[in-house]
């Protein structure tokens, strides 16, 4: 067939009516839509309360009495003071707050993490390594990521006061660790604990009087709220110094007029993440079991990282599925995505252009098997999970003999 013969009128109807397809999305982890109701909430601040919340006139006040109700918002859900809740642009600005503000305020000269962590924490920690701030110590943890708890406690017991940073469920295998020993430990060696839970704000509930962390981080976008607005909660009584240098807006520590539709964004997206969450949980959680259940009937040796597999000790919202070697596996991610599959992956491997998962990396997973992260909100359905290990199970299915 020559060119002028080929039926591109034909492929162009057929491009785009694949096109008009929706991809289903599994990728919550990495962010979430906006739920209508949170937009709805944003818009008039968008709109017409345009003042700038530092102005004293009418148009200012009335905005600043936004963002004011905001933090009370954010504050009482996580039985926190107002006064204890910092906007941020995210959760990785809130992590450098937290590290950066304390080691340097108070003068810490150690800092321990895990080499699990979110590169928001580890490059942050490193950096102050690298600056001569810190000598920085990781936590053992073993094949499956469970941190090893007798090593912290050494390494706390033997080294000079602390900044502990660990978080609360690791993004890419969904483990949750035990916050609560971990605070407790903390204590009882005078540390200083930060703990990333930007992926279980707005999953979970989280009682900063019972938790007795210095810091906690939340960032919207993980819960249906916009993109690029968090906060940080720092305990009461744990200095910080500003980061960025400026105007007086958040209390001295974080100049800059404030992302106002940001900021009344997450406050309503949290708000609507806590009234829902029992039901929101049963349902994911049945989401990632029948994930669970038909990736184990439809593909032989289907594995699962860390304790992604386990209820109880995973978020509800990850499944890190670890697939048998393959030559596919290289173009797994673009495979999935021409079948309107949207997830996230990611090898143990570490070479070139494939920089490949140093969470899988640091578990020391197979670098030839496969690795995909299937995130889940409360939008999916059990349909987009079937049609999901559908396009999965096409291309690892066992050809018959
Ligand atoms: N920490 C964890 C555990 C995360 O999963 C993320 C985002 O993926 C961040 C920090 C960074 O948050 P943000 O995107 O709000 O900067």
């Amino acid at each position: 067939m020559s060119l002028h013969e080929f039926p591109f009128s034909l492929l162009r109807t057929h491009l785009s009516a694949l096109m008009s397809q929706q991809a289903v999305y599994f990728d919550n982890a990495a962010t979430t839509s906006l739920d209508p109701e949170v937009l709805e909430a944003m818009m008039p601040f968008l709109q017409n309360h345009f003042g700038n919340p530092s102005s004293i006139h009418g148009h200012g006040r009335q905005v600043r009495a936004a963002i004011e109700n905001a933090r009370k918002t954010i504050a009482h859900l996580i039985n926190a003071a107002p006064a204890e809740i910092s906007f941020t642009s995210g959760g990785t600005e809130a992590d450098n707050y937290a590290a950066f503000g304390s080691i340097r305020t108070l003068g810490l000269r150690h800092a321990i993490t895990s080499p699990l962590e979110h590169h928001a924490v580890l490059h942050t920690l490193q950096a102050l390594e690298k600056s001569g701030d810190i000598q920085l110590s990781y936590v053992r943890h073993d094949e499956r990521g469970r941190l090893d708890m007798v090593h912290l406690d050494e390494l706390l017991a033997t080294q000079p006061r602390s900044f502990v940073s660990l978080m609360h469920a690791n993004n890419e295998i969904g483990n949750i660790n035990d916050v609560q020993a971990i605070a407790d430990l903390c204590l009882q060696h005078d540390a200083i604990f930060h703990t990333d839970t930007v992926q279980t704000i707005g999953h979970y509930r989280h009682d900063v009087q019972q938790l007795k962390a210095h810091f906690l981080v939340g960032s919207a976008h993980k819960f249906h709220g916009p993109k690029g607005v968090g906060f940080l909660y720092t305990r009461s009584g744990t200095q910080v110094t500003p980061l960025i240098h400026g105007g007086a807006q958040e209390r001295n520590v974080r100049a800059g007029t404030e992302n106002v539709y940001g900021i009344v964004g997450l406050a309503k997206a949290m708000e609507i993440a806590y009234r829902d969450m029992a039901n929101h949980q049963r349902h994911i959680q049945g989401l990632k079991d029948l994930f669970i259940t038909a990736l184990r009937a439809e593909i032989e040796d289907v594995q699962f990282n860390g304790t992604s597999a386990e209820a109880d000790q995973s978020l509800y919202t990850v499944l890190n599925v670890s697939l048998p070697p393959s030559d596919i596996n290289e173009m797994l991610l673009f495979n999935l995505d021409i079948n309107r599959v949207s997830v996230s992956g990611g090898s143990a491997c570490s070479s070139g252009a494939n920089a490949g998962s140093h969470v899988l990396s640091a578990l020391n997973c197979d670098p030839s098997r496969g690795a995909i992260r299937f995130s889940m909100s409360k939008y999916n359905t059990a349909e987009e999970v079937k049609f999901a290990v559908e396009q999965l199970a096409k291309m690892y299915r066992k050809v018959p003999a």
